[in-house]
């Protein structure tokens, strides 16, 4: 078994419907059920006996202790975060109580739990030379790159500039330490922005899906010529579970999809697919509703990853281009109607009305 925490997220959830069809291994899933986690996510599995909801924080100690102790996961996968820049500038705290508490909160049980388990797996399915505990981080730690600076390697300095960022950053400092101090087996995966399935649509790319097709304004922050670099989210799961079978511990493994464009190229990228899929009544081009907006404070200009290091070492390569993983993507979005519906609405709503509209 292995006990996956914040699964009720877009990435969690995604890896976890992966995880069972490629794996068949059992599931534990830690969720705190913030606005950003969403059970229907993972309706396809709900009754799958390899599958199993645990509502609560990865800062609760006792609740995490009584989990380890009673289902003996060989591994912890931790996506568990708030993940959204703009909403760390608006309010900070959260991302400190769950990315930088929460996180050492949790790195210190599963400490504890590894520290009681076997040497090694003998009679016991669990051992302590085979536990691994992964931390799923991203590429904004390292900061902003100038167009022409050669993309992060895992040893880029780390330079965060967003609360967001700077949570996680210290996050994997935290996970470091324990390895370094403690011997905890620890892996790190950063990756670039994902894309995909059951993503929330504050986030860009299903943002500008649903403004689309509702008639609304596509926000473009500032020139839109901010450049990231756009990873499969299916991609994604595949170099953890990699990661997890053949990362080496103590190590950094950074991943993404080879695929830098602006923000506006991501756009025009799904206004043209929208056009073809989905064409407007009157005939006109949904980049028609593309409409500027103030920046972000802040706005790191590129991200862009070398993805070298997992390529070499692990022979993991991202199977997807930009175009066909985000034809993949409109196309899911299209056939998933009810499922943006139901999360499109309350306190989704006030959040996009206070966040765009004020800046439009
Ligand atoms: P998400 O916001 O969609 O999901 C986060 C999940 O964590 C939600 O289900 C939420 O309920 C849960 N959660 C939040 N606080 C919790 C707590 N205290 N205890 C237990 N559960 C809690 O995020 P995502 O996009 O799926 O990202 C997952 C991880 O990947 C995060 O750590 C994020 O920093 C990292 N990441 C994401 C991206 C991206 O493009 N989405 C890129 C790089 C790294």
């Amino acid at each position: 078994m292995i006990l996956v925490t914040g699964g009720a997220g877009f990435i969690g959830a995604n890896f976890i419907l992966d995880w069972l069809a490629e794996e068949g291994e059992p599931v534990l899933n830690l969720d705190k059920l913030t606005y950003a986690g969403n059970r229907e996510n993972l309706a396809g599995v709900a009754d799958d006996p390899r599958y199993r909801f645990v509502h609560g924080d990865i800062g609760d100690a006792e609740l995490v202790a009584g989990l380890l102790a009673r289902h003996r996961p060989r591994a912890v996968i931790n996506f568990a975060a708030e993940s959204h820049v703009d909403r760390s500038i608006h309010g900070p705290a959260a991302f400190i109580e769950t990315n930088v508490a929460g996180t050492s909160r949790l790195l210190e049980v599963v400490r504890d739990y590894w520290g009681g388990l076997p040497l090694t797996p003998g009679p016991s399915p669990v051992g302590r030379g085979e536990f691994r505990f992964l931390h799923i981080s991203t590429d904004e730690v390292y900061g902003s790159l100038a167009p022409a600076e050669p993309p992060f390697t895992e040893n880029h300095p780390y330079q965060p500039n967003s609360p967001y960022s700077a949570s996680k950053a210290a996050s994997d400092h935290l996970v470091r330490a324990w390895h370094h101090t403690y011997g905890l087996p620890v892996l790190t995966t950063n990756c670039s922005n994902n894309y995909g399935p059951y993503q929330f649509p504050e986030k860009l790319i299903p943002l500008v899906i649903h403004n689309a097709l509702a008639g609304q304004p596509l926000p473009i922050y500032g020139d839109g010529l901010q450049v990231r670099d756009w990873l499969y989210v299916g991609d994604h799961c595949r170099a953890i579970r990699r990661v997890l079978q053949a990362g080496r511990v103590g190590e950094v493994y950074n991943v993404g999809g080879h695929n830098e464009l602006t923000n506006l190229q991501v756009v025009e990228a799904i206004c043209a697919l929208l056009d073809e899929l989905r064409p407007r009544a009157d005939g006109r081009s949904y980049s028609a509703q593309m409409t500027h907006v103030p920046d972000r404070p802040g706005h790191d200009r590129r991200y862009a990853i070398d993805a070298g290091k997992i390529e070499r070492e692990l022979g993991w390569k991202p199977a997807e281009s930009f175009a066909t993983g985000i034809r993949k993507t409109v196309q899911w979005y299209l056939d998933h109607q009810g499922w943006v519906d139901n999360v499109t609405s309350g306190a989704y709503r006030e959040w996009v009305d206070r966040n765009y509209q004020e800046r439009a």
